[in-house]
């Protein structure tokens, strides 16, 4: 009887789990879409190859091409306060946001590199 009751709960862990991670990842892809998004309308043609010039998420100013990975100061962009904009949640997860933000900007920018 305990034994079952035991097994009934880890399986209902499992699925919270499961739907959690699922969720999470719903999150995240949408996210991701989102800063893809902001990164190609932000963007700014590469002088070397015209390859997409996608705004450095630390500068004010500066673009990395995506094709030949040259860097280049243009106009100044504000990628940072638009990608927060954009995850802006509870404000008490200020710190959180950033780094969740910091992280999907670096995972998009690569994969925009290699494709
Ligand atoms: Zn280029």
């Amino acid at each position: 009887m305990l034994r079952k009751l035991r097994d009934t709960a880890l399986k209902a862990v499992e699925f919270v789990g499961d739907k959690y991670v699922e969720g999470h990842e719903k999150e995240v892809n949408a996210r991701k879409s989102i800063v893809r998004d902001l990164l190609e309308r932000e963007g700014l043609s590469c002088k070397e190859c015209s390859g997409l010039g996608i705004p450095i998420y630390t500068t004010e100013n500066k673009y990395r091409c995506v094709k030949c990975d040259h860097q280049f100061a243009s106009t100044n962009h504000n990628i940072r306060t638009l990608i927060l904009q954009h995850f802006e949640g509870r404000p008490r997860n200020r710190h959180k946001n950033e780094s969740s933000a910091v992280a999907i900007y670096s995972s998009v920018a690569s994969s925009m590199s290699k494709g």
